[in-house]
């Protein structure tokens, strides 16, 4: 995968990439970039054409985009809440940390602490002179930073025993399973590969949520659409999986589906 350029719609770049896919995707990023992906025999100019007429759409996915990460960080600062494994956490921030070592997060009796570097919080401008950038902005990313981290480790220690407990039970196995931020879904499988891909943002909900869109996942190796029999499976494997899918759809900010 290579950028090979970018075009310019609306005074956003979309940076154009070309990869071994079957059709021209776009895709905006958490952070409001966008992407659009083509096979390599695709030319620019029909790519250019593909943009053009979705620019209505990306305009609105990135300012969703773009408020849900702006809400996303409100929250991210000291004294504020982020949630973990479907519990509420207040953020405590201690800047406890060597110069330049990388944010860690911790959870702590009832609290989330957030260890962060001694010059971290330092609002001193180098003596270069360089401005030092917005201090709740630096923290805001620090946390986000810490927070991700975290509920990647929490979700590496949950998903083997859920796969381990599933697997053999439905007779499917999932070739790999890999964990990504994603924006507009909950999971996904490759039928073709069996690789099954899971967003980390599922560490901010209750085990039984995660379990359900593992669950998910592993019924697409059985059954690839969203049909009757693949409802039949999750009722036969995962019978809680409505309750589970009403709490995922009701998460604040995100809401992706599986
Ligand atoms: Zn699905």
């Amino acid at each position: 995968m290579r950028t090979a350029k970018s075009i310019a719609v609306d005074g956003v770049e979309v940076s154009v990439v070309r990869k071994r896919v079957r059709r021209v995707n776009l895709r905006v990023r958490q952070d409001g970039s966008v992407v659009v992906s083509a096979p390599a025999r695709v030319p620019l100019a029909q790519i250019e054409e593909f943009v053009l007429s979705h620019r209505q759409w990306i305009a609105k996915a990135r300012s969703r985009a773009l408020a849900r990460e702006e809400a996303r960080r409100e929250g991210l600062r000291d004294g504020g809440r982020t949630r973990l494994l479907g519990q509420e956490l207040p953020i405590r921030v201690v800047a406890d940390l060597p110069r330049r070592r990388s944010p860690r997060a911790e959870v702590e009796g009832d609290a989330l602490l957030v260890h962060v570097a001694q010059d971290a919080v330092s609002t001193d401008t180098d003596p270069a002179g360089t401005p030092a950038p917005d201090p709740q902005q630096a923290i805001a990313q620090l946390i986000g930073t810490a927070v991700e981290e975290l509920r990647r480790r929490e979700l590496e220690a949950l998903l083997p025993a859920m796969f381990e407990r599933y697997e053999p039970l439905m007779g499917v196995h999932a070739s790999e399973w890999r964990l990504r931020r994603m924006t507009s879904r909950w999971g996904s499988c490759n039928v073709r590969t069996g690789r099954i891909t899971l967003n980390t943002e599922l560490a901010a909900h209750p085990v039984a949520s995660i379990q359900s869109v593992v669950v998910h996942e592993l019924c697409h190796l059985l059954e690839p659409s969203h049909n009757v029999r693949f409802h039949a499976l999750m009722d036969r494997y995962y019978p809680a999986w409505r309750e589970a899918k009403r709490e995922l759809d009701a998460a604040p900010q995100a809401r992706p589906r599986p």
